[in-house]
C-alpha cells in the first residue's frame, strides 16, 4: 500500500536562510529512492528545547543543529558517540526510541575532504577560531597524525582552552597563539583553516585580519565557510600561490555520513555535490 507519510529529518539554526545542507540532502534522498525529507528550521535559542520536543512527538529520525546550538543541545542528549564527547559539541542528533544520540560529524567531513588533496599526518597546522568547527577540525586532524596545531581565536580564553584540551587529549602538539593585528602566519605552516565564521554570506566582504603575504606557495589553505565558496580569504591565497579547500567538500562529506546515521544508507556523493553547486549557483 502507498504511504503518505514520509520520514524526516532536518535542521535546526538561526539564520537557516542561507544554509543549503537542505538542497543537499533531499537531492541525496531522492536519487537513493528513500521516503525522507530534510526540513530547515529557523529555531531561536529560547526555542531551542521545543524544537527538540517537536521531532520527538513527530518521530523525526534526527537532525542536525548549526549555530547557534552545537553547545547548547548538549543538555537535550542522552547519550553522546566518543568523537562528540571529545569535541564537547554536537552537529548530528539521532532519535531512536525516543532517546537523543549526539554525534559530531563537521571533523569527519572536513579531514575526508582534505584527504583528497593531502594527507594530514604531519601536518603543520595553523586553526583560526575556537567554536564548534574549530574544535572538531582540531580534534579530527589530531587523530589523523597532524603534528602540530596552533589555535589562533579572537576570544583568547575560548582559544587557549581548546588548545589545551587538544594538547592533553591527543597526540599532536597543540597550542594557543594571541590573534595579534595583521596576524602573520608561521613560515613551517603546511595547513591554514579558517574555522571562524568570517566571511559567511550576507557578511562575504568580511575576512580574516591576518597578514596575506604570509602565506607559504604551495601550502594548503582551507575554509570552513560553504557559503560563498571562494571567500576573500580563499581568493586571496590562491593569489599568494596555496592551494585553496572550500568549505563544500566539508558538507558534502559530513551529509553523507550524516544520512548513514539516520537512514543506514550511504547517499551518491557526487548528485549531492553537484545539488549543492546549483543551490550555490555554480552549476
Ligand atoms: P561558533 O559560534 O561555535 O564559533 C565561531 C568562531 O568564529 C569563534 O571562534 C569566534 O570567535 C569566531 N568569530 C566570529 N566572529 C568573529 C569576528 N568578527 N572576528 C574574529 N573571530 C570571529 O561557530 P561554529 O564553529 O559552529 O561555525 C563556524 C563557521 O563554520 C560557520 O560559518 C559555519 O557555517 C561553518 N561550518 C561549516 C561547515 C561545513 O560543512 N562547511 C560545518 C560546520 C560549520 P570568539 O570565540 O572570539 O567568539
Amino acid at each position: 500500500m502507498t504511504s503518505f507519510l514520509s520520514e524526516l529529518t532536518g535542521s535546526f539554526s538561526q539564520s537557516a536562510a542561507e544554509n543549503p545542507t537542505v538542497a543537499v540532502m533531499e537531492a541525496g534522498y531522492a536519487a537513493s529512492n528513500l521516503d525522507v525529507r530534510y526540513i530547515n528550521c529557523e529555531v531561536v535559542p529560547e526555542k531551542l528545547s521545543e524544537a527538540v520536543s517537536g521531532a520527538i512527538a513527530m518521530g523525526w529520525l534526527g537532525f542536525n543543529c548549526s549555530l547557534p546550538h552545537k553547545e547548547a543541545i548538549l543538555e537535550y542528549l542522552d547519550e553522546l558517540a566518543p568523537s562528540a564527547q571529545l569535541i564537547g559539541a554536537v552537529n548530528t542528533v539521532v532519535i531512536k526510541n525516543g532517546r537523543l544520540v549526539g554525534e559530531n560529524t563537521d571533523g569527519k567531513g572536513f579531514v575526508e575532504a582534505l584527504r583528497k588533496v593531502r594527507d594530514p599526518k604531519d601536518a603543520r597546522t595553523v586553526i583560526f577560531g575556537a567554536g564548534g568547527a574549530a574544535r572538531a577540525i582540531a580534534i579530527e586532524l589530531a587523530l589523523a597524525g597532524a603534528h602540530k596545531i596552533t589555535i589562533v581565536n579572537r576570544s583568547p580564553e575560548r582559544g587557549e582552552k581548546l588548545a589545551q584540551q587538544v594538547d592533553s587529549r591527543t597526540e599532536a602538539d597543540c597550542s594557543f597563539a594571541p590573534w595579534t593585528p595583521g596576524f602573520s602566519i608561521p613560515d613551517d605552516s603546511s595547513l591554514v583553516v579558517n574555522a571562524t565564521s568570517l566571511g559567511f554570506y550576507p557578511h562575504h566582504e568580511e575576512t580574516l585580519d591576518v597578514d596575506f603575504s604570509s602565506f607559504r606557495p604551495g601550502s594548503i589553505v582551507a575554509d570552513v565557510v560553504p557559503n560563498p565558496p571562494k571567500t576573500k580569504w580563499l581568493h586571496a591565497a590562491e593569489e599568494a600561490g596555496c592551494i585553496s579547500l572550500t568549505g563544500i567538500g566539508m558538507l558534502v562529506n559530513q551529509a553523507l555520513v550524516n544520512a548513514r546515521l539516520w537512514t543506514g544508507e550511504t547517499l551518491d556523493a557526487e548528485v549531492m555535490h553537484q545539488a549543492l553547486n546549483k543551490a550555490l549557483g555554480l552549476a
